[in-house]
């Protein structure tokens, strides 16, 4: 399946703890969505004619973004390409912007996934986030009656949070019958705000510990709900997975557009991941030739995208491809014997899978597991 991935590039002021690529405000909109029709149409070689299972607009904000814009791009690539029938037309949504929803429901998005973050005021605050828990619910109920598929993202390990808030959080938020709920752990990244406050002692987090209770009551409370965890931070209930985001774990095809989006394509010659320029002034002055990173992908960096993706998405990571790449077949024994040891893995038809407690150290085996 193909995919196209549009970054919007915007927001309503940085959240202390993004690191995202972004730019606080709006003014600059029509001119991105100029250069992205030029962009648009200098890579249409690389979809025309060809059909495409999923269109997602991630950001920034993209529901800053007027319907009306996005209506006329999605015009743009269905002149170009194909649209499967049932394509997933995903945006990321802040709850500020829900009288926003009706217009892009019209514009063709099918998906939202809404950036809800929490549903306690102290959270939202530590965030740093716009909307009050009231909006947050508001705007769940809304994109409920609008899109066949919503997915709402909360956080845990906020600063001031405890289990019980955690709790409260993701009980809300099964009340409120999403399709898809994200569940994403903290993580205070160099250069942002918080990281800043933290270093100063302004701001504490909670440790690794509470992240991982939460995590844990979020692997029991929502699959007794009904939601399967098909990845490390995202549960579904049947036919409610991300299109985009497990074709792009599953190694399928994608175009990114705009500053910073990256693409992963199949050649002739081979696999190559490619990324635009992280800058908006740049993509505005040059679209139609924004790369600014390109890798061809050898065997080596094939096969740890293997590793990482398959584990992340608890696939089945096949003991004999391990094998092949380990030259010390004893060394990824043991590993395996210890994971296996410590439940954070089985093994299965010649297959290594993820237990419940083993999605929390996903990243530190497939290290492991690279020679
Ligand atoms: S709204 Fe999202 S993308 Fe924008 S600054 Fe906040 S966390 Fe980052």
């Amino acid at each position: 399946m193909l995919s196209l991935y549009v970054h919007i590039p915007f927001c309503r002021k940085r959240c202390p703890y993004c690191d995202f690529y972004l730019v606080s405000g709006t003014g600059l909109l029509e001119s991105f969505f100029l250069a992205l029709e030029k962009e648009t149409a200098a890579k249409a070689d690389l979809f025309k004619a060809q059909s495409i299972g999923a269109i997602h607009f991630g950001g920034g904000t993209p529901s800053l973004a007027p319907a009306r814009l996005l209506g006329r791009w999605l015009e743009q690539v269905a002149g170009l390409a194909s649209f499967e029938e049932g394509i997933e037309i995903a945006l990321e949504a802040n709850p500020e912007d829900a009288a926003a929803l009706p217009e892009l429901s019209q514009a063709g998005v099918t998906r939202i996934s809404l950036g809800v973050q929490s549903f306690s005021a102290s959270k939202l605050r530590a965030l740093g986030r716009a909307h009050s828990p009231v909006e947050g619910a508001e705007a769940v109920r809304a994109a409920s009656a609008l899109f066949g598929s919503l997915s709402v993202d909360l956080i845990c390990g906020v600063p001031g949070e405890d289990l019980p808030a955690w709790q409260s959080d993701l009980s809300t938020a099964i009340s409120l019958s999403p399709h898809h709920v994200s569940v994403y752990m903290l993580s205070v990244e160099p250069k942002t705000i918080m990281h800043r406050d933290v270093q100063a002692g302004s701001v504490s987090v909670p440790g690794d510990a509470l992240q991982a209770d939460c995590y844990r009551h979020a692997q029991n409370v929502l699959p007794a709900a009904g939601f399967v965890q098909y990845e490390i931070s995202n549960f579904a209930l049947p036919s409610h997975q991300s299109r985009y985001n497990l074709a792009s774990w599953e190694r399928q095809p994608y175009i990114g557009f705009g500053p910073s989006a990256h693409s992963f394509i199949r050649s002739p010659s081979g696999e190559v991941r490619m990324a635009n320029t992280p800058s908006l002034s740049d993509y505005l002055l040059r679209p139609g030739s924004a790369e600014g990173f390109r890798e061809e992908l050898g065997g080596r960096e094939r096969f740890i995208e293997e590793v990482f993706l398959t584990l992340r998405i608890n696939r089945g990571l096949d003991v004999g491809f391990l094998r092949k790449a380990h030259k010390l077949g004893h060394r990824l024994s043991e590993a395996v014997a210890q994971f296996n040891a410590k439940g954070w893995m089985r093994e299965e038809g010649g297959k290594l899978y993820l237990t419940d407690e083993g999605f929390l150290f996903a990243d530190l085996m497939a290290e492991e597991f690279i020679p």
